[in-house]
């Protein structure tokens, strides 16, 4: 389903929840009372569809009130035409983001993944084909988050963070439950760019500049998730005035991860383990993903734990295996 028909379906939900409280209060002559619960109740669905922050369909990731840090997040990618002039310009600078990055872009582009993990950021989940999951059955959740943690692991020789932004934002009752279960954390943001609508570097700068502050979780974009190729050169152009005035504040851009209230646990075996291989393959199977190599091996047996702590300090241990993986 595409992005306008999900958003006319969840319309025309909530104008249905109305209209049966309307029909309810004729038949049982209790005048407003049942229209007014189908206005609440189509009010509260579409507050916790569109708004990824909203905790009305489960929680979303809160951050820590950590003076002098915030993050930087680009969702779509990994793109070879943009990610890695981001990943160089930030690490120059000393700056960690987050790259949300789409399961089939992934299985397009691995050398560009490596770059970023070498570059010191972090990769996490933006489901397989950006297509919205309003409407999708946790099945179809799961094979989305499952054949992208797939493509990432092959890609990189490990899983991403556990880290889950559903594309455009856009959730549904049992989307916070299923991607939980698989022991991701959805993630939002607060501080909404609209790069991909190419309003000038200018106007990017402005954007950013207004909510950078400590905690903030900016949302821009490497690629195009729609699949046209979108220019996001804009984005590109305008991160090195975005990171001088963060700079200049004082501000330091770190792993959203980093950030996080509660902590991320690190996958230590139950519901935050890696998933199960025959998992993976039938999530794969959905995709049809002949494209890859093969997949026998699953990199997800793995460690899955990050390279650094968004400070640019390599956790214990790990030195040694991020050196094998700048290559
Ligand atoms: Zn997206």
């Amino acid at each position: 389903m595409g992005k306008f028909a999900t958003w006319l379906a969840c319309g025309l939900l909530a104008i249905v929840a109305v209209a049966a409280g309307g029909v309810l209060d004729r038949l049982l002559a209790t005048g407003f009372l049942f229209t007014l619960v189908g206005c609440v109740l189509a009010a509260l669905y579409l507050l916790g569809t569109l708004t990824p922050s909203a905790p009305l369909f489960g929680r979303s990731t809160r951050v820590r009130d950590e003076p002098g840090r915030f993050a930087l997040t680009f969702d779509d990618g990994p793109d070879p035409r943009f990610t890695p002039a981001i990943s160089r310009v930030l690490a120059e600078r000393g700056h960690r983001a987050t790259f949300f990055v789409l399961g089939i872009q992934a299985s397009d582009y691995p050398q560009v993944l490596r770059q970023l993990l070498a570059d010191g950021h972090e990769i996490a989940n933006h489901g397989f084909d950006h297509r919205l999951l309003a409407f999708s059955p946790p099945t179809r959740l799961r094979a989305q988050l499952l054949a992208t943690e797939q493509a990432i692991a092959t890609a990189t020789g490990r899983p991403p963070a556990r880290l889950f932004r559903a594309p455009h934002g856009v959730c549904s009752p049992w989307l916070g439950h299923t991607v939980g279960r698989l022991g991701y954390r959805v993630c939002g943001w607060n501080g909404r760019i609209f790069d991909t609508a190419e309003p000038g570097v200018p106007a990017i700068v402005e954007r950013a500049c207004r909510h950078l502050r400590s905690g903030a979780i900016l949302l821009l974009h490497d690629a195009d998730g729609s699949g046209r190729g979108g220019d996001r050169s804009q984005t590109v152009a305008a991160l090195p005035a975005i990171l001088e005035e963060a700079e200049r504040r004082g501000l330091r851009s770190v792993w959203l991860s980093s950030l996080l209230e509660p902590p991320l646990e690190r996958p230590t075996g139950g519901p935050t383990a890696p998933a199960p291989r025959d998992a993976i393959a039938k999530a794969l199977a959905v995709f049809d993903l002949e494209r890859e190599g093969p997949r026998g091996e699953t990199g997800l047996a793995r460690s899955g734990q990050p390279l650094e702590n968004g400070d640019g300090e390599p956790l214990a241990g790990e030195k040694e295996e991020a050196q094998a993986h700048s290559d």
